[in-house]
């Protein structure tokens, strides 16, 4: 049994990067009950993003291969990771990204009083702008779960609340090529593209992979902004009259 239960789940997550179940790409598409997974646009631009750093081994390597194809991404920090990382939180916004919330402690927001979900707001927001001097203004959730309160506690601060459209489960895939090219197969105009530069991944699979990626999406006519850039593109699109 154990082993047709690996089995099965093995050509599970297979399946994504055969290209054969489109759907499970990310976690939803456009805007929904008040979170940005994609933004409709007409043009090929995308919005790479990095969870749960600043690490001092990973993100390094990301922003080498970031700052080699002149690309800038969103990164959303976490505050424990930024007080004890500072100088690495540092090198990410000298290179012009952008700097995002993802918490403080990294703890999911869902199942948890208002005061919780207010203090991991407000300590993030105070560390960020101690070692950054930035108000962050984009929050991801932890895990990508929250429930109703937290939402509304989120985004009654004035924040905008992002997901994403396309998981490259960089955790799940120890091969530089494989995550490539799960990224590469599945990208569409819009999307908001979710990878770590976190403790545990390789910092040179991270950068291996995102040479790949980001010549492939050169090649291919995309241009990556932040999810800022993104969501202003996409206003201005929907701004436009129809023909
Ligand atoms: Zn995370």
């Amino acid at each position: 049994m154990a082993l047709v239960s690996t089995v099965l789940l093995y050509l599970w997550l297979q399946l994504p990067e055969a290209g054969l179940l489109p759907w499970v790409r990310g976690h939803g598409h456009g805007t929904h009950g008040g979170i940005v997974y994609s933004v409709p646009v007409e043009t090929k631009v995308v919005a790479i993003t990095f969870d749960d750093g600043p690490d001092p081994e990973v993100t390094p390597a990301v922003l080498e291969a970031l700052r080699e194809h002149s690309v800038r991404c969103t990164f959303f920090l976490t505050g424990v990771m930024t007080v004890k990382y500072a100088d690495v939180a540092r090198l990410v916004a000298a290179d012009g990204h952008e700097i995002a919330s993802h918490g403080y402690s990294h703890r999911a927001l869902r199942g948890v009083d208002a005061e919780t979900v207010h203090r991991e707001l407000r300590r993030t927001e105070v560390v960020l702008e101690r070692v950054l001097g930035v108000r962050p203004t984009l929050f991801r959730f932890p895990y990508l779960v929250h429930d109703e309160l937290s939402l509304r506690v989120v985004r009654s601060q004035g924040y905008t609340v992002i997901a994403c459209s396309l998981d490259s489960r960089d955790w799940l895939t120890p091969d530089a090529r494989r995550l490539a090219s799960r990224v590469c197969g599945l990208i569409r105009p819009g999307d908001i593209v979710l990878m770590h530069d976190a403790a545990g991944q390789k910092g040179e699979k991270m950068r291996e992979a995102l040479d790949i990626i980001l010549e492939w999406l050169h090649e291919n006519g995309y241009r990556c902004l932040t999810v800022s850039e993104l969501i202003r593109m996409g206003a201005e699109a929907g701004e436009r009259p129809g023909p």
